[in-house]
């Protein structure tokens, strides 16, 4: 028989916050040494409240109008509890009753064609901390405890392991752009729930829900491995589905049952007294609105028609900095297509041959603006440009300081030219000969010289038509 594959994804989302959700400890990565970024209301003292972190609720909600939902303008917080040696409070705060968003849709192009996702809720929760093992005792390190989390539950709409990877990267870039999340290594984790059916069936199979788990790679691994166990149980009998939780593992490249699964009565949730419920009124609303950032779709849209490439598109909607970076520059008024090949290219360049990323790039957009516009403007070419990227980009110099400082904008008058290419011709009898009997290539060595003579001074192209045309 053949079956069909049904997913449905609940991911959970660090947020790039400066302080925890519920106190003013730094966010994640302020953490050098474990227990670094703990007070007492994080690490569970008695008599400690919660007070809630403004921007944990904007990024939310900044999530959702990108995800399409319904922002909910009444949302509150509730327990979910459970006794584990990470969780000090005993009980994790997190949203069941009014999800701060519902109903959304996110549409992903596959090679099947389009494919739309239905969100079932995003809500707000805190994180747990780490439990570390070692010889024969656990540690355990609240530097994630109460780092502020989104879960993205979707609604059973996946048919392959090629859309969960789809819909995973679009997130990714989405909330990279959004400055949602960083979406770092262990930043976005996901459960996957799976079943399978025979196809054509309405309904749903008996669905397992593999834990925690933050490579993309291993999601897919995992997928596939479970599809497979689900439809053999189906198909030979091999054994009875349950709906059980289980966990993955990477070596093996198996699932492995962990528990049954918990039903809500097993986390004996209640609202939350101690926080009260968050009105979004408005005003406010249309002011996160207002910040929100274009959507990946929008603004690759915008990038396309700039005349920017697929592949330059792609660098720059992964990398926040860098897109900034260029919409910065093309705001000074430099243009998009050149602006991209200036920092994807040149700038990139001037960085590898440092050893370095663009996690170390530094240059300001003003700096970039102003050699790009000498360039534009004819005041230098292309080769002086370059010497000033590397000097920005290397020592932070002023491009336009530093370009008069080393006579880099000489406008060299043609009458110079013509004596440097009448003298570098006659010194060079040889290549003039091999030019003469066809030999065109050996223009280039004369071209070069010339150049090398005009210290990069010069508009390449005037100089190579004169050069053409005196030795012919
Ligand atoms: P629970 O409350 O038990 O966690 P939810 O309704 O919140 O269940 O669903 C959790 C996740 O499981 C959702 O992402 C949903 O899409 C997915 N899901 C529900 N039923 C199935 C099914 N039969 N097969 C695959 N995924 C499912
Ligand atoms: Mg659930
Ligand atoms: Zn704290």
């Amino acid at each position: 028989m053949k079956y069909e594959l049904v997913i449905g994804l609940e991911t959970h989302v660090e947020l790039s916050t400066e302080s925890k959700i519920f106190c003013s400890c730094g966010g994640h990565s302020a953490a050098k040494e474990p227990n670094d970024c703990v007070c007492p209301a994080c690490s569970g003292m008695p008599g400690m409240l919660p007070v809630m972190n403004k921007r944990v609720v904007e990024l939310a909600v900044t999530a959702g109008l990108m995800l399409n939902c319904n922002i909910n303008r009444y949302t509150t917080f509730d327990k979910k509890n459970y006794y584990y040696p990470d969780l000090p409070c005993a009980y994790q705060i997190t949203q069941l009753n009014h999800p701060i968003c519902t109903d959304g849709c996110v549409t992903l192009k596959t090679s099947e064609g389009t494919r739309d996702i239905r969100i079932k809720q995003i809500h707000m929760e805190e994180d747990a901390g780490k439990l570390v093992h070692g010889g024969n005792s656990s540690f355990v390190d609240f530097n994630r405890t109460s780092v502020p989390l989104i879960e993205i539950v979707t609604q059973p709409d996946f048919r392959s392991a090629e859309e969960v990877t789809t819909y995973l990267n679009k997130l990714k870039s989405m909330f990279i752009s959004g400055g949602i999340s960083e979406c770092e290594e262990g930043a976005m984790r996901c459960d996957v729930n799976i079943s399978v059916r025979p196809e054509g069936s309405e309904e749903f199979g008996v669905r397992t829900e593999i834990k925690n788990m933050s490579s993309f790679d291993a999601i897919e691994r995992a997928i596939r491995y479970e599809a497979q166990r689900h439809m053999d149980a189906l198909e030979f009998e091999t054994e009875e589905l349950v709906q059980e939780t289980r966990r993955f593992d990477d070596v093996s490249g198996k699932t492995f049952a962990m528990r049954n699964k918990e039903t809500e009565a097993d986390y004996r949730y209640f609202p939350d007294a101690n926080l009260m419920p968050i009105i979004i009124d408005d005003e406010w609303l249309e002011k996160i609105k207002a910040n929100k950032p274009e959507a990946v779709d929008e603004k690759a849209e915008q990038y396309r028609n700039a005349g920017v490439s697929d592949k330059e598109i792609d660098m720059l909607i992964s990398n926040n900095k860098i897109s900034k970076l260029l919409d910065d520059t093309v705001a000074l008024g430099c243009n998009a297509k050149d602006a991209a090949t200036w920092i994807l290219t040149d700038c990139a360049g001037v960085l590898r041959k440092d050893g370095k990323t663009f996690a170390d790039l530094a240059i300001t957009p003003q700096k970039l603006s102003d050699i790009i516009q000498m360039v534009d403007g004819g005041k230098i070419n292309r080769v002086a440009a370059k010497k000033i990227l590397i000097a920005v980009i290397e020592n932070d110099v002023d491009p336009i300081a530093f370009c008069k400082e080393n006579g880099l904008d000489r406008q060299v008058d043609s009458s110079a030219i013509d004596s440097i290419i009448d003298r570098i011709i006659s010194e060079n009898p040889r290549a003039v000969e091999d030019y003469r009997n066809g030999k065109t290539k050996a223009i280039q060595a004369l071209f070069g010289a010339c150049m090398k003579e005009l210290k990069g001074a010069g508009d390449p192209a005037v100089i190579k038509e004169i050069l053409e045309k005196k030795m012919s």
